[in-house]
């Protein structure tokens, strides 16, 4: 595996999404890996919206965007001012870099125009594809001497293709991969500007990541086939490259691609569903990086400290929503209770439920917290609490059974002396119950937690009458009695 010297360069990563609508899990392990490394270095993480194809544009997808890293507690460094706030950079925006760049690569005859219609391209690509060979274009318009074509521009649609050179090898450092070589027959003569004068991503990219000093390009391992092309314009306007690094794909637990049909892909679906940014961008730094030994927790804070392009896997990484669950329930069991308490406020609202006094509230998130993996399951796990219990026939035929009668009897008449109990005092009672009556067991614990919760199994007596107080205990006692 190659190192990743940084030695004392400034470090600049970016992430650089096509403006979709929505942010893709494979995207948010991108925008996390070029983070982490920016901010293990103390460089700069550039967000740049390549927007140049005016067909794919959605609406409102740069806000939602943002919006989303926002929630996850991700922040870019740079970008033009708009209004005096430091806004992304939008390609759509720099469309003059790029024509100045352009002409740049036309007077160098490195790329040249190319005036093929579509019906011609289109019939040329299906023969060369059954023909088996390497590239689409057959570079029918290489050979229009340079002033013919520059009169042809005036009159005619055309767009500029890069120029591959023949029969050579490109090759280029992969911090992940280590050297990789393509042979320059197989490199297709890449449109660079479109007819409607937008460039093609591989332009604006390369010209982006030149002009913005970004010095490590991390993107995934779709974009390795079109790395050559990339290396050719670097070589072709004489820039310095930078390190690339292609982040393995990541794959259904069948190892199939991910992809939609298999579950969620979109970020914004997870944090509906009540995963916390925290175990999401945790889950998602382990797709592909390891620390190199077997700890799966860490905080953002530790992530920036440990994350290392060096440790990054070549194979694929299996996104297993499984695990991203069993994350998801441990953060939750271990975050600061008030905090949590906050971010549950919501979803109680939501249901309808009314939060009842601080204390309370917080006990019941508290006990809620030991049974869900996500925040979604919160008000079902605490619904108990709310609404009184129901009685299956099975539950009244226990509450009727004469030791059953005898217990709850008995706690009614200890329960209301007392307007808190302690855990020491309620496990007195629960002694004294089976002293003095000779119940123990599911005897006595089954009809109490039927009464006080609707169900044989759940919390511990102590846990219920706490969270439940005197006065609701006392009802709820009442009312199973009276069954
Ligand atoms: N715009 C490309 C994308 O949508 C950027 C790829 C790259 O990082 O070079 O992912």
């Amino acid at each position: 595996m190659l190192k990743t010297d940084v030695g004392t360069t400034m470090i600049k990563t970016r992430f650089a999404p096509s403006p979709t609508g929505y942010l893709h899990v494979g995207g948010l392990r991108t925008a996390l890996f070029n983070y982490l490394f920016a901010r293990k270095y103390g460089g700069q993480f550039v967000l740049r919206i390549e927007d140049t194809d005016q067909s794919r544009q959605v609406e409102g997808a740069v806000e939602n965007l943002l919006n989303t890293f926002t929630r996850l507690g991700i922040d870019f460094d740079e970008g033009p001012t708009q209004g005096g706030e430091k806004g992304p950079y939008f390609q759509s925006q720099r469309l003059d870099i790029y024509h100045k760049h352009i002409q740049l690569l036309l007077d160098a005859n490195t790329a040249y125009p190319c005036f093929c219609s579509e019906d011609r391209l289109k019939e040329v690509r299906a023969k060369r594809q059954a023909e088996k060979l390497n590239t689409p274009y057959d570079r029918h318009c290489v050979s229009i001497p340079q002033n013919l074509a520059i009169e042809m521009m005036k009159s005619q649609p055309y767009v500029i293709r890069l120029k591959s050179p023949e029969s050579e090898t490109v090759s280029f450092k992969d911090a992940v991969r280590g050297e990789v070589s393509f042979n320059s027959d197989e490199i297709d003569d890449q449109v660079l500007m479109k007819t409607d004068g937008f460039p093609t991503y591989h332009f604006a990219n390369v010209v982006d990541d030149h002009l913005m000093g970004i010095t490590h390009v991390i993107r995934g391992e779709e974009w390795l086939p079109s790395t050559p092309k990339h290396v050719l314009l670097y070589r072709y306007f004489g820039w310095t490259l930078p390190t690339f690094a292609h982040l393995p794909l990541l794959l259904n637990p069948d190892r199939s691609k991910l992809s939609k049909r298999q579950g969620d892909v979109a970020v914004e679906d997870y944090l509906a569903k009540g995963y916390l940014p925290e175990a999401l961008l945790n889950f998602v730094a382990l797709l592909g990086w390891n620390p190199g030994d077997d700890r799966e927790i860490f905080s953002i804070a530790q992530l920036e400290q440990e994350f290392s392009i060096d440790r990054i896997q070549k194979s694929g990484a299996v996104f297993d929503v499984e695990k991203l669950k069993w994350m998801n329930g441990a953060y939750l069991k271990d975050l600061p209770l008030e905090k949590l308490s906050e971010i549950a406020r919501p979803y109680f609202k939501d249901a309808g439920l009314e939060i009842p006094d601080e204390t309370t509230y917080q006990k019941i998130v508290d006990f809620a917290r030991k049974r869900i993996s996500l925040m979604t399951e919160i008000v079902s796990e605490s619904s108990m609490f709310y609404q009184l219990p129901e009685f299956s026939p099975e539950d009244l035929d226990l509450l009727r059974k004469k030791s059953s009668k005898t217990v709850l009897q008995y706690w009614l008449d200890q329960v209301p002396r007392k307007p808190v109990w302690t855990e020491g005092e309620i496990k007195e009672l629960l002694k004294s119950t089976t002293q003095d009556f000779q119940v123990k067991g599911r005897d006595l614990y089954f009809p109490l937690r039927l009464a006080l919760y609707g169900s044989c199994h759940g919390p511990d007596i102590p846990a219920l009458i706490d969270i439940l107080g005197t006065d609701e205990a006392t009802v709820r006692l009442t009312r199973a009695l009276q069954k």
